[in-house]
């Protein structure tokens, strides 16, 4: 096991020296690829010291190095490269070192690897030092000028092209970036390709690159792009800089997508898309990947982070982007709520357990270990709270004045908040909390009416998180609007900012007590705790005029419908029944928002409720109570349900419009209810007839569920056994759907299966990842789920110890849980931790995990 080192927030000092230009030239070899980097190099005015050079790298074979054309003998350690003080010159000095790597044994895929035949790269965020010798660090910018030497047809690089031959190719880069954004990819691809006017008129190339044979799969892709583009443009003034945008589709990733400059990286399953071959989920994940990446180019790339610990700066605010940009091209209600289920079921989780951590941390070991949900998911809720405090005025000035004030900077949190400061005149420091202090505020609220004037009093509680024991009270802008007893809105929407522990509003000439609607849009990352009998979030669920608390209604009283099912074996409520019934018949609401109402809480949202209420979560209670319950719905709907089925079955050609795909998303819940009352019937021959995967994959699940489908699986998987993006639905499915006893041997048989390919990160996911989020199935009391996951992230490790760590959070939650359970999961994680030469990575993941367990 290695000691890692600790790196902190406060020791940041500013790098020895500047970097004026970098020229790259790379002889690409599978197993002997050297690469040639020469340097400008001078020392830094900001540093006053004279400091040594110290470059970062790991894994190089140093063949020569020189300083001003000298050959020099450097001091090189397993991570660094270091020229002594008095060997270097007071001024400008030119750097040359030449390496040898070797990227088809790169199984990280950090740095320059291989993935079918094809040169990639990925360096975000410290893979570069996998390449070469340089100061891998974000706030050293540097002009970069590339040269790759190869036989392979397709030679790429950040920039714009500088020229090209036979087997050679060269790319220049305008823009000082850090070493995080390079990119480069060598192989035979083809091109997808369209043309882009900027507003100012500046004609951009669009290519996307993909292997011989998927060109006619991009097309969704680009026109997401294109929409991007345009979109920021209009909304936030940002035009594109370069002559050219290339994106690479890659089998083998270990994210999403990496925005380096003009050369965006995709695994390959956020890049293809086709009818035939893609869910609704699918094209709704794409368009928001492309365009996450594309703003990246201005957040993230232009102003870039002074460290790691301000990732969240990038993040944060490009996830906000992004959706910001799919609440404008598809129905903002509904992905808000999709936002907020996807915030709940992983940062609020995150938030509730030992890897909570501030969306900037104070501290880490392996950073690669802080692109969490906090960072991500949260920091895009920190920036919405400070959009709704300002306005949305002040929020486009403070942005303007952030692009102008830090375009070519390396950038903090600070700056950030400066701008808000100096355009409002605000003081942002105790809003600053919300970066600095984790843990998930609970909010509670109480009312009160008498003589005419009702009472909103609110008290906030922040928890205390690993290493956090004590926390002060946040800044939260809540949003209310109070309805009438017959239903209308006596109030609407209006924001109260509560800044202390407790805080009271009153409203004043009201003629009856009103219906509160809190917290509407979700305008806070917070738990609110509210005491409401049944009959008013049914009549919320019926009446609220703000779309998510209308959803949130339905929600919130289903979680307490099922946690009374499971504490104190109740009955279905038929209050909730009849309530969704209600939503589920109207046709004068959106259907993809029908469609969401008829979606249960999943069971580890169901268990964290529990937990939230001072209870022990029972995995196998919580699954049987919400079987129950999807089948009590199914019988109470009656023959509405079919009608409703058949209503939306109809034959029009297939488009991925956000209207067509709510549509399909409410056909398929129906079909997933009416399976429990026909076993399957309508849903074998739903599969039958797909005519989208959408259908096939909702017809199949709905199959699964009831137990049903093993013929369909194999007529599935021979229909498309060769593409692996579609594979990976069947192979997740099948563990998804599992009974919770078998869950864990379903996984191992189907991981054992030959020629299923463990190492490649997206097939790993379906399998391991989706055993993990079985709740009853990884947490059942044998211990079997515990086990087959943590063998499987020590098979790994050693190969690719990111992923690895990544998939090991599946164990974040342990300590929430009932004796026996806990002494099991703690037996693996101690396992994990024993096991010899484990990464990094996992084991800084599980001395955390094991941390909060004491
Ligand atoms: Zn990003």
């Amino acid at each position: 096991m290695s000691k890692q080192k600790t790196v902190y927030l406060a020791d940041y000092l500013p790098y020895s020296h500047l970097v004026d230009s970098v020229d790259l030239t790379f002889r690409l070899h599978p197993t002997a690829t050297r690469v040639l980097a020469r340097l400008r190099l001078r020392p830094n005015p900001d540093r006053k010291d004279r400091d040594h050079l110290r470059l970062d790298g790991e894994g190089l074979r140093l063949i020569s190095c020189t300083l001003d054309g000298q050959p020099i003998t450097p001091t090189i350690d397993p991570r660094s490269l270091t020229i002594a003080a008095h060997e270097l010159p007071h001024g400008p000095f030119t750097l040359e070192t030449e390496v040898e790597i070797a990227p088809e044994g790169n199984t990280a895929l950090e740095g320059l690897y291989m993935s079918n035949g094809m040169y990639c790269t990925q360096c975000e965020a410290e893979g570069f030092r996998k390449i070469t010798w340089y100061p891998d660090r974000p706030d050293v910018m540097s002009r970069f000028k590339v040269r790759i030497e190869s036989d392979m047809p397709v030679l790429l690089s950040n920039g714009n092209p500088a020229g090209q031959g036979p087997g050679w190719a060269e790319w220049d880069d305008p823009w000082p970036k850090p070493a995080y954004l390079f990119a480069l990819v060598a192989g035979d691809l083809r091109a997808h390709s369209a043309k882009f006017v900027t507003a100012s008129g500046r004609p951009v190339d669009l290519n996307i690159w993909v292997r011989p044979g998927d060109e006619d799969r991009c097309a969704y892709a680009m026109d997401s792009l294109i929409r991007a583009m345009r979109w920021d443009e209009q909304v936030y003034g940002r035009e594109y800089d370069l002559d050219v945008f290339n994106i690479v589709a890659v089998d083998d990733f270990n994210m999403g997508a990496m925005e380096n400059k003009g050369l965006n990286i995709f695994n390959s399953r956020y890049v293809l898309a086709s009818p035939e071959t893609a869910t609704d989920d699918d094209y709704a994940r794409i368009e928001a990947i492309i365009a996450h990446e594309y703003f990246h180019n201005w957040t993230g790339n232009r102003i870039t982070c002074r460290d790691w610990f301000q990732l969240c700066l990038k993040e944060g605010l490009t996830v906000f982007r992004d959706h910001q940009f799919s609440g404008d091209m598809r129905s903002a209600a509904v992905r808000r709520i999709e936002d907020v289920v996807t915030l709940r079921s992983r940062q609020f989780r995150e938030d509730d357990g030992p890897l909570a951590h501030p969306v900037r941390p104070e501290s880490f070991v392996e950073i690669n270990n802080f692109y969490t949900a906090t960072v991500y998911e949260k920091g895009a809720e920190v920036i919405g709270m400070l959009k709704s405090l300002v306005g949305d005025q002040a929020y486009k000035r403070a942005l303007d004045l952030y692009f102008d004030r830090h375009d070519g900077d390396a950038a903090t949190i600070e700056d950030w908040l400066k701008v808000f400061e100096d355009v409002t005149g605000r003081d942002l420091s105790q809003f600053k909390l919300w970066y600095t202090e984790a843990g998930t505020p609970r909010l509670k609220v109480t009312d009160d009416w008498k003589d005419g004037v009702y009472t909103l009093t609110f008290t906030q509680a922040n928890p205390p998180t690993p290493g956090q024991p004590e926390k002060h009270p946040k800044v939260i802008p809540i949003k209310i609007g109070l309805l009438n007893p017959n239903g209308d809105e006596v109030v609407p929407t209006i924001m109260l900012e509560m800044t202390r522990t407790r805080q009271s509003f009153r409203f004043d000439g009201l003629a009856a007590k009103p219906v509160p609607s809190i917290l509407r849009g979700f305008s806070a990352p917070v738990v609110l705790e509210r005491k409401a009998p049944a009959e008013e979030r049914a009549f919320l669920l019926a009446h609220d005029t703000d779309p998510f608390n209308k959803w949130e209604a339905g929600r919130a009283l289903a979680k307490e419908v099922l946690a009374d099912m499971v504490l104190k074996a109740a009955p279905v409520s038929a209050n909730w029944m009849d309530a969704v019934a209600a939503v589920t018949f109207d046709e004068t609401l959106d259907p993809a928002f029908r469609a969401l109402c008829l979606r249960l809480p999943g069971e580890d949202d169901i268990a964290q409720t529990i937990h939230g209420m001072g209870r022990i979560p029972d995995p196998a209670k919580i699954h049987a109570a919400r079987r129950e319950m999807a089948g009590a719905l199914a019988i109470r709907l009656g023959d509405g349900l079919s009608r409703l089925y058949k209503d939306l079955d109809d034959n029009a050609p297939f488009s991925p419009s956000s209207a067509q795909a709510g549509r399909r998303a409410l056909k398929i819940a129906a079909l997933g209810l009416l399976s429990r009352r026909d076993r399957g019937k309508l849903a074998s021959s739903a599969f039958a007839r797909a005519r989208s995967m959408t259908e096939e994959i909702g017809a199949l699940a709905a199959l699964l569920d009831v137990q049903q489908g093993q013929g369909e699986l194999v007529t599935f998987a021979a229909r498309w056994g060769r593409d692996a993006n579609v594979m990976d639905k069947w192979y997740a499915l099948q563990v998804a759907y599992a009974d919770p006893a078998e869950a864990h041997s379903v996984a191992e048989r189907l991981i054992s299966t030959p020629g299923f390919d463990w190492k490649n990160p997206n097939r790993f996911r379906a399998v391991i990842g989706a055993l993990a989020a079985n709740h009853a199935g990884f947490h059942h009391r044998s211990g079997g789920g515990y086990r087959t996951v943590a063998d499987w992230l020590l098979k790994l490790d050693p190969l690719n110890p990111q992923t690895a760590a990544r998939v090991s959070t599946a164990f974040e939650t342990w300590p929430r849980y009932d004796a026996a359970r806990r002494k099991r999961a703690r037996a693996e994680l101690e396992r994990m931790l024993a096991t010899p030469g484990l990464s990094g990575d996992l084991q800084e993941m599980v001395e955390r995990m094991l941390a909060a367990g004491n």
